[in-house]
């Protein structure tokens, strides 16, 4: 991994090989391990609907994520990128999207999936209603702002903005409620182990790993002028492919995924 910019700010401006090493030597995994252990075992369609988009993560949970890709051979780390870059960049009207974590349908990361996975369908019917309410309206500003800027967002893309679901249970088929709030802040004091307390409470868990791979990579001001350009050039009728694995290409050689399992 390559030493960050220093004007960059934010979690992106951490050299995460180092991040990774004092991760492991404070065993901020085992810690998240045991957070994700106060969950009930649980029971659904696994209809993967929640899936079709990346959740936001923890600083923490990222790094874990990138340490999985990292033991991945390189046609693996080749095909996250790529689905990372469609992601960041082409999300507002693709309405096929999907987590870059999912495949045929399935959670490639069962085991490692973050807290917002793990909450999907937990949390209580006020709070999903009001997260529903606020996810959608989002959707739609965001949809408004891209339409002044000539680029039009298909319904579909904002109807998709799924924010709960009501077919969790537990084994014995009743609804499971947990405290997302104490969680969460758990997971944010292991956060605060390996980045500033002011980009905790900055970043949270609103991040996702696409977006965070994008900022590391290229910084978050060029993401965003970029979004732009590809988004024009796609609704021109560029094919989406194509810009999608130049820009994976520019974003690789960043050299943002580590290649192996960094030393401890
Ligand atoms: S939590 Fe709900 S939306 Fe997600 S896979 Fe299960 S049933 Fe489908
Ligand atoms: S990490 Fe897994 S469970 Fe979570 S959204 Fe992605 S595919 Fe779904």
């Amino acid at each position: 991994m390559t030493g960050r910019a220093p004007e960059r700010e934010g979690s992106e401006s951490v050299d995460v090989e180092r991040a990774l090493r004092r991760a492991r030597g404070l065993r901020l995994f085992e810690a998240l391990e045991r957070v994700y252990d106060q969950f009930p075992e649980t029971q659904c369609d696994n209809c993967a609907r929640c899936c079709f988009e990346s959740p936001g993560v923890f600083f923490v949970e990222h790094l874990r994520l990138l340490e999985w890709v990292a033991q991945m051979d390189e046609p693996g780390r080749a095909a996250i990128l790529r689905r990372a870059t469609a992601e960041l960049f082409f999300s507002w009207i693709d309405p096929g999207r999907a987590c870059v974590f999912l495949e045929s349908g399935r959670c490639t990361v069962y085991d490692l999936r973050p807290l917002a996975c793990r909450l999907f369908g937990l949390v209580a019917p006020e709070d999903r209603d009001r997260a529903e309410t606020e996810a959608r309206l989002a959707a739609r500003q965001e949809a408004s702002r891209l339409r002044m800027l000539g680029i039009e967002v298909p319904k579909a893309v904002i109807e998709r903005s799924l924010a709960s679901c009501d077919r969790v249970r537990d084994r014995a088929g009743r609804p499971v409620r947990v405290d997302a709030d104490a969680l969460a802040s758990r997971i944010a004091r292991l956060d605060e182990q390996l980045i500033p307390r002011m980009t905790v409470l900055d970043e949270f868990c609103f991040r996702s790993f696409p977006e965070r791979i994008g900022a590391a990579s290229l910084g978050r001001e060029v993401v965003d002028g970029r979004r732009l350009q590809l988004l024009r050039r796609a609704q021109r009728g560029e094919p989406m492919d194509d810009l999608v694995e130049s820009a994976a290409q520019e974003i690789a050689q960043a050299r943002v995924l580590p290649r192996r399992k960094v030393g401890r």
